[in-house]
Order: structure tokens, then sequence, then C-alpha cells
């Protein structure tokens, strides 16, 4: 079929047949390898968005393609009730590498932090009174399930579904005074993303964060870290807590664990990690051995491949030209730690930039309109990294320079 009428034969699927949660770019991909990607009229794009921070080791991967290969040939699902090795294995790897203790696989970011809610909700009803309040911090993204939506503290996404679940208190991004006075001892647990993804890559501050964890320890509420976003090796470490040196009770990742299948996990350590008991929690896929095994394939890959450091360099790199572009593009800030970085526009049109963006062929996303923010592959090339930086820069200046004559 032609291009453009498999396009227009999508849409019109879309809107017959397809409940409009999605706001998609009218482009239909079919495949991808690394940091690019083609789409059905076979032109090439550089991924700097590597499917919402998921694709972290590039389309592809070979190793993830041949044990996922390999594993489906021989079991694809049983359920929990019975042992499959490659979950086993997962859990042994991935607790090493996040240093926590204990893991409970789910499908999903959102699955994640509901198994962190109900740990820190049977924790603090351990206690005489009951501490259930949970903080969370202004400006959060945790996921769009009713437990976590409760602690998604943006009224844009909370407003059509109240009441929510009670017992939340919202403080102010690195309002550290605030947050002091919000822990006490009815607190069970403060959810925190350490850099906010989805509001815009915005860090908190290591005062904030080391606040979160000292009062944490002194009314023996749990620390939670959602590292759903900035897990998986996507800021340079492991996760960002090892960089911060601030340790969670609670730690959650998703996205770039299954090298692009769903799989999503809740780990943690000490005490915490004894809190959920036989019956407490579970799901039917999770941890099936597809999916597992396309996790392990994905940190040996992130491992044998130094993945990490070059997290971390080509970071480096794509923030200091997009730096350099400030000389002459209105670019008001930049933030973001290895492979999460954030920019801002000086004028609001960070949503044309993505679309232009698009049509010069690379592809980036836009958290608000001043936003751009990409997500690139752990293993983008420098390469990729200078093809990518052109095109964009085109874009970004195309849309400068008609926002300025319209
Ligand atoms: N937590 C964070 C920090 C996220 O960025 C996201 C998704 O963007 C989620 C949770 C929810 O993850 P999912 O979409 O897999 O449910």
């Amino acid at each position: 079929m032609e291009a453009t009428s498999l396009l227009h034969e999508l849409q019109t699927i879309d809107t017959e047949c397809i409940m409009s949660t999605y706001a998609r770019q009218p482009v239909v991909f079919v495949k991808g390898c690394g940091a690019r990607l083609w789409d059905a009229n076979g032109r090439d794009y550089i991924d700097f968005l590597g499917g919402i921070a998921v694709d972290a080791v590039g389309h592809c991967h070979p190793r993830v393609v041949q044990a996922v290969q390999q594993q489906i040939t021989q079991l694809i699902h049983v359920s929990n009730l019975f042992y499959t090795e490659p979950q086993f294995r997962l859990a042994q790897k991935l607790t090493a590498v996040a240093g926590m203790d204990r893991v409970f696989f789910c499908n999903s970011g959102a699955e994640a932090n509901e198994c962190a809610l109900k740990i820190a909700r049977k924790w603090g009803k351990r206690k005489e009174p009951p501490a259930i309040e949970i903080v969370a911090v202004e400006g959060a993204f945790h996921g769009r399930l009713f437990g976590t939506l409760s602690v998604t503290a943006q009224a844009k996404y909370q407003k059509p579904y109240e009441p929510l679940i009670p017992g939340v208190r919202v403080v102010p991004r690195n309002d550290v005074s605030a947050l002091r006075e919000a822990i006490t001892p009815s607190t069970c647990a403060v959810i925190l993303e350490p850099i906010q993804g989805e509001s815009g890559v915005y860090p908190l501050s290591a005062e904030f964060l080391h606040a979160a964890r000292e009062r944490c320890s002194e009314v023996g509420a749990l620390l939670l870290f959602d590292e759903v976003q900035t897990g998986m090796g996507r800021t340079g470490t492991w996760f960002l807590w090892q960089q911060l040196g601030i340790q969670p009770d609670i730690l959650t990742t998703a996205k770039a664990l299954g090298g692009g299948l769903p799989i999503g996990a809740c780990m943690a350590r000490g005490e915490a990690a004894d809190v959920l008991e036989k019956g407490d929690h579970g799901s039917t896929f999770a941890g099936g051995p597809v999916v597992a095994a396309a996790a392990l394939a994905t940190i040996e890959a992130i491992e044998s491949e130094g993945m990490l450091q070059n997290a971390r360099a080509m970071g480096d790199y794509l923030r200091q030209q997009i730096a350099l572009w400030r000389e002459h593009l209105p670019i008001a800030d930049i933030r973001g730690a290895g492979m999460m970085i954030g920019f801002d526009l000086a004028v609001p049109k960070a949503r044309e930039v993505v679309s232009t963006a698009l049509q010069k062929g690379v592809v980036v996303n836009a958290t608000s309109e001043k936003t751009i923010r990409l997500l690139p592959p752990l293993n983008l090339t420098r390469e990729e990294a200078e093809e990518g930086l052109h095109r964009l820069h085109t874009a970004v200046e195309r849309v400068v320079l008609e926002a300025s004559h319209a």
C-alpha cells in the first residue's frame, strides 16, 4: 500500500475505533535500528526520544532480539503460580545493579508505583496510631492509575477523576521547609522523582532530597524514588540515587527495563522488602519469561557495551552543543543529566518545533509550550548525535524565524 494512503487509513481507524487519548504525529514508523527509525515512505529519522525513554539500548538491539526469539519459541506464559527461570535470573541481576534487596515485577511504571504505595500504606498501618499520609511533590508524574494519579500532583491529570485516594500531602518542588513540615509521624512515605521528567526535566535539589531522606528516617517513613524514567542508566549510572548518594527504601523502574517490552519493577531494601506477604499483591502477566529474558539481555547489553559511560559522555556533548545554539537562538535554559535533557525556548513554540523536527527527520518531544525533551538511546553514537542535532537545529531555527515574522 502507498505510504500516504496507509497513514490515512490508520487515521480513519483511529477516529472510528480507538479511544481518543493520544495526539499522534502524522507518521507511520515501520522499522527501527539503533537510534534510527524509518517511516512507511522509507525516510529515516534520528530518534532522540527513544519511545519516551524506553529504547535505551536502541531499537531492536541484537541481544534483545535474540533473547526474545529464543525464549518465545520455548515458553511464553504460565503465570506466577510456577517457576520460570528468566524471572529469577533477572531478579538477581536487577537487585544487584540497583543496590536493593527484593523486587516485585509488574508491567508498567504506574504499576510499579502502585506496588510501592501499597507497601507504604501497609508499612504505616503497622504503627499505632497508623501513619497513612503520603507526601508528594508538585509537578510530579507517577502514573495514571488511581493510586499513582493521586500522587501525580498536577491538576490537569487529577481534576476529572476526583475524589482520589485520601491522605496525600503535596509540597512545592524544592521547598525544603514545606517538605520538612509535611513529613510527620502520620507520614508513611514520601514519593518523588529525583528528576521530574514529564513536567519538563526538572532536577530536585540535593538539599531537598537530603531533607527528604533525613526526615523519613526521623519519623520512620519510607522514602520512595520513582526512577521509572531516570533509571536503567538514563542519567549515566544504573539509578540516579547512586550518583546522589541518597538511598531510597523503595525504588521503582520500568520504561527502559525491557529493551522495548513492557515490564516494571518495584524494589525495596531492608524491612521494607519484607512488607508484602503471600496474597498481598500480584499480577497475571508480570515477569513472564519473554519480557524477563528481554530485560536480562537489556541489562547485559548496557553493561557489556559501556552504555553508562556513553550516556554520560554523549549527554554532555548534546548539552554542550545545544548551549552553543544560545549564541543565535532564544534558548532560555538547559537541564538534565546524562541522556535525559530538557531545554526551554524563550518563545512558546515547543510543539511547533516537534512537528518541524519530524519533517526534518529527528524525533523529539515537548513537555509544555516551551520545553523540548530529549531521551535518546544510551548507545547513541557521535555521528548520530551530530546528525540529529543538525536536523533539530534547522527545525528550531525555522520555527523561531517564523515566530519572529508572525
Ligand atoms: N513514573 C514516571 C517518572 C514516569 O515518567 C512515568 C511515565 O512517563 C510513569 C511513572 C508511568 O509509567 P507508565 O506509563 O509505564 O505507566
